[in-house]
């Protein structure tokens, strides 16, 4: 009893919100001292994913459906002769939010190129990414992973900024879709840039992985970022026979004379 008056009077009674019984013990309890500040939410850890090769015309919607029906975003690396046969696919990309940039002409090994070879192959890209979806990119995913100190040099030159990936589906092996998945939830931590396919191959299985891959992903509290977001342009295109950054090896020459596809 004593114990309890002497709680009931000491320094964290200020806020007795009632007087005391007859017997002098409170008759609800002081309310407990402040607790201390709470400290800063850590914010969410992210993840990147990324899709290589497209666009594709069936397996580009499809994961532009899945990655819309939980509402992430994600970022396309995508082939410049892909852009121009299915330019459809990759404009949707642009318009649903998700960025869109550069894997190269024709999915050549670029380490392999020499200079005006590797400028050539990137503003043939840009130009065709311009035509179909009015960005322009700023990333550069070299195909196989394949990339120097010449590479990231010319394509930092030219704006374009080398992005790799830590963690790989391998979808584009012989694998199940639960082994897609497998392979990406074991390998992903915050920061992760996560490597998958919605183009070059049947891409089937990676499509299938993502319905394990995102719910898995979100239930463990990741967020899912956009890699490098795209520059939206405001020039039409006949603007790029004028420019003076790009393209420099007369790539819109073609564009200009009226034969976009
Ligand atoms: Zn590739």
């Amino acid at each position: 009893m004593a114990l309890v008056v002497l709680l009931g009077m000491g320094p964290s009674a200020g806020g007795v919100s009632s007087g005391l019984l007859a017997d002098g013990v409170p008759h609800s309890h002081p309310q407990d001292p402040a607790p201390p500040p709470r400290p800063e939410r850590e914010p969410a850890p992210v993840v990147y994913l990324t899709f290589d090769d497209g666009p594709h015309p069936i397996h580009t919607p499809q994961v532009l459906e899945i990655l819309a029906a939980y509402q992430i975003k994600a970022t396309f690396f995508v082939v410049g002769d892909m852009v121009r046969r299915w330019p459809d696919p990759a404009r949707q990309i642009v318009e649903k939010g998700h960025a869109i940039q550069l894997h190269s002409w024709n999915h050549d090994t670029l380490t392999a190129f020499n200079r005006k070879q590797f400028t050539r192959d990137m503003n043939r890209t840009q130009t065709e990414l311009l035509y179909a979806t009015r960005t322009q990119g700023t990333c550069l995913r070299p195909p196989y992973g394949a990339t120097n100190s010449k590479v990231e040099k010319w394509a930092k030159e030219l704006g374009l900024a080398v992005e790799l990936w830590d963690v790989s589906g391998n979808d584009w092996t012989d694998i199940t879709a639960e082994g897609i998945a497998r392979r990406v939830l074991r390998g992903v931590a915050p920061g992760s840039v996560v490597l998958l396919h919605d183009g070059g191959g049947p891409r089937s299985r990676t499509v299938s992985a993502l319905d394990i891959i995102i719910p898995a992903l979100l239930e463990d509290g990741y967020r899912f970022g956009l890699l490098c977001p795209t520059n939206p342009l405001s020039v039409e295109p006949a603007v790029c026979a004028f420019s003076p950054a790009w393209p420099r090896m007369g790539t819109c020459d073609r564009y200009s004379a009226g034969s976009i596809q």
